[in-house]
């Protein structure tokens, strides 16, 4: 659903992605990794079609939906609303509901956004992009903002929603254990490119307790410095 070859972005005189190259298979997970500053969300930015100065090839197929650390949610519109700006069509109520309740919402689609918990804010940014049935999620650390027990239950839904609805997804985190949770291979970039690949062969359902996990984090912690 991704390809990219050779994206290159500068800002002023600073080049920030300097030739990445990047697929993502149809129903894959990946997250993106690296340090503050690397080029993560320019990079997902870049995916979703959000900057026009980069260069470069790269291509996605299908449909796409983004979510981002913070909401963004409009606040003048009710919850169902902002769930049913992704839908077109006289399916859209049904559609709306449904996505709010496969995100435990059910019950808050008359509420406004700033009458709602950061994490259920959050969830209803999930609603509003599985609403679409996007073949491919862009997320930016969207658990980040999250105090840790509620990152741990949009984890697992994130995990349920995966299940259900198949959709690739490119994660950009910096919580090497969520990426380790999450996804079926990570990146690391590091000074405009992807300098390390890496398989998480952990299968499925994945715990911080299955075996070998603690050595890809191990790796990967060292990796970050
Ligand atoms: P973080 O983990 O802190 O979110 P990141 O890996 O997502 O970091 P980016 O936001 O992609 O990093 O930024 C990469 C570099 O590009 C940074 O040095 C940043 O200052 C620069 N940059 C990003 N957007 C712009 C912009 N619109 N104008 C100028 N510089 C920018
Ligand atoms: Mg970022």
């Amino acid at each position: 659903v991704v390809t990219a070859t050779g994206v290159r972005r500068v800002f002023g005189g600073t080049t920030v992605l300097d030739g990445v190259d990047l697929r993502i298979e149809k129903g894959e997970v990946v997250a993106l990794l690296g340090e503050s500053g690397s080029g993560k969300s320019t990079l997902l930015r870049i995916l979703a079609g959000l900057d026009e100065e980069a260069t470069g090839e790269f291509t996605t197929f299908g449909s796409k939906a983004v979510v981002f650390q913070e909401h963004r949610l409009l606040p003048w519109k009710r919850v169902a609303e902002n769930v049913a700006l992704g839908v077109r069509g006289g399916d859209a109520p049904d559609r709306t509901a449904t996505a709010l309740e496969e995100v435990g919402l059910a019950e808050r689609g008359r509420a406004w956004p700033s009458e709602l918990s950061g994490g259920q804010s959050q969830r209803v940014a999930f609603a509003r992009a599985l609403v679409r049935e996007p073949d491919l999620l862009l997320l930016d650390e969207p658990f980040g903002a999250l105090d840790a027990l509620t990152r741990l239950k949009m984890q697992a839904l994130f995990g349920r929603l995966r299940a259900r609805h198949g959709f690739a997804a490119l994660l950009v985190t910096h919580d090497v254990e969520e990426a380790l949770l999450l996804s079926d291979r990570l990146l690391v970039l590091d000074r405009g490119r992807i300098a390390e690949e890496i398989e998480v062969d952990l299968g499925h359902p994945r715990a911080v307790d299955v075996p070998g996990f603690n050595e890809l984090r191990r790796r990967l912690l060292a990796l970050l410095h």
